[in-house]
């Protein structure tokens, strides 16, 4: 049995119900799921569990699924031995995550280890005393952090049989999918909102497979998508984000386990964390907190902050309004990887964000290009826009005594300026003709 060795572990209290019996893990046709430690989906809400599959709403409450484990049990020393032996991907955290344990073997981008860079010099212009880290995934294969998630979901598609991969998205997910199912020889077909920067269009359309761009925004992508998944033409496809979300939502845990292992297996004291959907940052949040079941880190609390543009700033307006639920908003906002107007983990968001003492800030437009060219200035990261709202909202938190400068912080970046190029428009300091003269003359020497 694959499960020889391993324990029960109960890591969230939803996941705490005894062990599903070993028929709970075949698919629909009867084959054994192997997706490593994975042993069930459970509901968010009500804490049922259903066999693992292509489902991601519970059948009795309509809450969302999400991937239960048996985690190795044991000494914390061994697991952290053997994660560092492993390889400089996130495969490395296989042992924790719902994939196969020969997953490294197979064709994939190999997502993951991106640079975990100590910004000091950020630190010094935004007053931060303590140590300040910018976790930069746009050091993934096709420039943003959606490269995990699809990993995740490549290989629960691969383990229900699906061979043709979609998604509804802001534009870096479409890029990811689109990438990831050439490398695996999957087809592709995913939905974007017809007005994205053309940047993100190229690299959804440049591997081929087919992109629709849709008259609506996101939420009616989305819309359209869950139709098209109800519907015979959508039958047989792995929505990455739709039928695939329980395993695509875990990919983003790595991003803790990294910040986590490069701080030399420590929590950070505080982490900013931007919304789209805001499945990453719930997701970072269950990883963290896998860590401290395991034994990985010690314990201590953190805090979580969430970041949105102001144009579109759902959560951000419920947190400062006390609400629980999140209004939805028609987004208007440069920062469209995060415009997402009715974010599907919005209320669990909140609950994160009060839990830890962290708190839901938004920034506008102007203030995200600020903060991307500070980025760019300070540390010689140039980060799209998500990364500005990150930047920007950190600088108003601490500005506002929300966010303590002496402590050590962790920002995400989460994508590449070279995708929204036009938010910045930058150009030469000076064009001249190629003489000494002509330089002088600009008063650029010295
Ligand atoms: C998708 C995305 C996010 C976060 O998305 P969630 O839906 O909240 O998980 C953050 N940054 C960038 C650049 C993205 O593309």
């Amino acid at each position: 049995m694959r499960r020889k060795g391993l324990a029960s572990m109960a890591v969230q209290a939803t996941e705490s119900s005894a062990t599903p019996a070993d028929s709970d893990d075949l698919r629909p046709g009867g084959t054994p799921v192997d997706l490593g430690p994975a042993v069930a989906l459970s509901c968010r809400e009500c804490g049922q569990r259903v066999p693992l599959g292509p489902s991601f709403a519970c059948q009795e409450c309509f809450g969302p699924l999400e991937v239960a484990y048996e985690l190795p049990a044991g000494d914390p020393e061994e697991l952290r031995k053997r994660i560092e032996a492993g390889p400089a991907t996130i495969w490395r955290y296989a042992p924790l995550l719902p994939v196969p344990a020969d997953v490294a073997d197979k064709p994939n981008l190999n997502p993951g280890c991106t640079k975990l860079v100590k910004a000091d010099r950020l630190a010094a212009e935004l007053g931060v005393t303590g140590a300040l880290y910018v976790k930069d995934d746009s050091g993934n294969p096709t420039h943003s952090f959606k490269d995990r998630v699809v990993a995740i979901a490549v290989e629960a598609a691969r383990a229900f049989g699906f061979t043709t991969l979609s998604c509804s998205s802001t534009g870096n997910l479409a890029g990811a999918v689109g990438a990831a199912a050439r490398r695996v020889g999957f087809r592709s077909c995913v939905f974007i909102p017809h007005d994205l920067e053309p940047g993100k269009v190229v690299m959804a359309a440049v591997y081929g497979g087919d992109l629709v761009a849709i008259e609506g925004n996101y939420d009616d992508v989305n819309r359209f998508c869950s139709e098209l998944i109800g519907d015979p033409l959508g039958e047989g496809w792995g929505f990455v984000n739709v039928n695939l979300r329980p395993y695509y939502g875990e990919g983003s845990k790595t991003l803790a386990y990294e910040i986590c292992e490069q701080l030399g297996w420590q929590l950070p004291d505080q982490l900013v964390i931007p919304i789209a959907s805001g499945s990453q940052l719930t997701k970072i949040d269950k990883g963290l907190k896998e860590l401290i079941a395991l034994g990985l880190v010690e314990d201590k609390p953190y805090k979580i902050f969430g970041a949105q543009a102001e144009g579109c700033s759902p959560v951000s307006a419920a947190f400062k309004a006390g609400h629980d639920v999140v209004r939805p908003q028609k987004p208007n906002t440069i920062a469209k990887s995060l415009a997402i107007g009715n974010p599907a983990d919005g209320p669990y968001v909140l609950d994160i964000a009060r839990r830890t003492g962290g708190a839901v800030e938004d920034v506008t437009d102007p203030q995200i290009v600020d903060a991307i060219k500070l980025l760019a200035r300070t540390e010689g990261i140039f980060a799209e826009t998500a990364g500005g709202v990150t930047v920007g909202v950190t600088r108003k938190l601490i500005e506002n005594g929300v966010l303590d400068p002496s402590l050590t912080t962790v920002v995400l970046n989460t994508g590449d300026g070279l995708k929204t190029l036009d938010a910045v428009a930058d150009g030469p300091t000076a064009t001249i003709r190629p003489d000494l003269d002509a330089f002088r003359a600009a008063g650029l020497a010295g």
